[in-house]
């Protein structure tokens, strides 16, 4: 079976409090998990790990089979095949396409291949035609659309969803929803987190479920 991440003993406290504590968990490439537990269960914590963002306490993590060193010259590399989009993501003020280019720009893509880029990412979430409009004065689930594109843009290998769906409207969150699942086949894992019992079995893919920074056995279905 092939391994994208495995996890192996990971700990993160915030004082003398663990608020993460998993034995073993390993993540397959081209797969969709939903990631589910109470508020303060862990799963910003888990996701912040997983970005290579914040080092756990102890423990273990491998990626693509190789034992990740946190130390900035390693981390680089690794950063820049996960992408983590916030909860409450910011756009800065500035026109939609300059701010879908941006992730890409500090990676010095620029000319045909930003604009291709920027283009395909606004096509995937629905905004083709966008490109001018000041992202400031979009919609909550217009701006969350962006957001997310400025995402796809970077073609992640990993990307990591923080609850994508807690601030949209019901038609960007069902368009959004069909986009996720679809990322899997083009060979990008997706781990979101989400709020929302019915998640796993509508989005179909794998469950992992926190409870108090531990890994819990499947939720039971819904009644
Ligand atoms: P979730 O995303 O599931 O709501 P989090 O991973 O954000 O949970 O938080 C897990 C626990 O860690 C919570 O109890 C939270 O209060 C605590 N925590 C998170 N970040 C910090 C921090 N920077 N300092 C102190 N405690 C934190
Ligand atoms: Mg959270």
């Amino acid at each position: 079976m092939e391994t994208l991440y495995r996890l192996s003993n990971i700990r993160k406290s915030y004082g003398q409090r663990t608020v993460l504590a998993i034995n073993e968990l390993v993540l397959r490439p081209g797969t969709l998990y939903t990631l589910t537990g109470a508020n303060g269960s862990g799963k910003s914590t888990l996701l912040s790990i997983l970005a290579f963002l914040s080092p756990p306490a102890s423990g273990e993590l491998f990626f693509g089979g190789a034992p990740v060193r946190w130390n900035n010259a390693a981390l680089l590399p690794l950063r820049r095949a996960v992408t983590l989009l916030h909860q409450s993501p910011y756009l800065f003020n500035g026109s939609v396409f300059s701010n879908v280019a941006y992730g890409l720009k500090l990676r010095a893509i620029r000319g045909d291949e930003q604009h291709r880029r920027v283009e395909e990412a606004l096509m995937m979430v629905g905004l083709a035609g966008f490109e001018h409009r000041r992202a400031r004065e979009l919609s909550g689930g217009e701006a969350q659309r962006v957001a997310m594109a400025r995402a796809l843009a970077l073609g992640p290998r990993v990307l990591l969803l923080d609850e994508p769906f807690a601030n949209v409207d019901r038609d960007t969150s069902a368009l959004l929803e069909e986009l996720v699942v679809s990322l899997p086949g083009r060979g990008t894992t997706v781990i979101m987190t989400t709020h929302d019992p019915e998640h796993p079995d509508r989005l179909g893919g794998e469950l992992i479920h926190l409870v108090a920074g531990e890994l819990a056995g499947p939720l039971p279905a819904a009644a």
